[in-house]
């Protein structure tokens, strides 16, 4: 077992132990009625909620790299067509943040890498139709702005969403968390 995990087990059996999770007891549905599409960035573990003033058990938060929505069948579109209808929310919220990593980021680099990291990477072609193809489902975007203004879009058109869902786009700084409104809805 990784050091690291065994740290972090031992740290659970202490907060487990004393209670300390008290505090976050909450319901699963979303007291704010929100579901958050926001970036894995390790910056915005806990600044992003602090920043909005949201608590635990106030809002559904799906993650990815980059706040995300690639497609209409995306895994992320799935969970928040699950927030809105089975968990009762009701507004969503992309939030992108400035300095993201995946601005600019070039796929067909880690198609190269993984060719020296990965045992199976000659089989891409049977995943992907090419290594080009692969390149460019990793790819990322080119301004945070366009990108959460393009994920709003396809959410706003996606056939699933209920009429009345409001989708908005905002844009935080991952060190002062402060948030600029790119795309809102009333
Ligand atoms: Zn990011």
């Amino acid at each position: 077992m990784s050091k690291q995990l065994q740290a972090m087990l031992e740290h659970n059996r202490h907060f487990v132990e004393t209670k300390a999770y008290e505090p976050y007891l909450t319901s699963k549905l979303p007291n704010k009625k929100a579901v958050i599409l926001t970036c894995m960035d390790a910056r915005l573990i806990e600044l992003l909620p602090k920043a909005l003033g949201l608590q635990n058990g106030d809002a559904k938060v799906v993650k990815n790299a980059g706040a995300v929505v690639t497609s209409l069948e995306d895994s992320i579109v799935r969970s928040i067509l699950v927030a809105l209808y089975e968990l009762e929310a009701e507004e969503v919220y992309v939030i992108g943040h400035h300095g993201c990593g995946m601005i600019g980021m070039e796929g067909s680099n880690i198609v190269e890498k993984a060719k020296s990291r990965s045992s199976t990477a000659a089989q891409i072609a049977d995943t992907f139709e090419s290594e080009a193809q692969a390149g460019a489902w990793l790819n990322g975007f080119t301004t945070v702005e366009e990108n959460v203004s393009d994920s709003v879009q396809l959410l706003r058109t996606h056939p699933l969403l209920p009429d009345d869902t409001a989708v908005h786009g905002l844009v935080i700084h991952p060190e002062t968390g402060a948030v600029d409104v790119v795309t809102e809805e009333t």
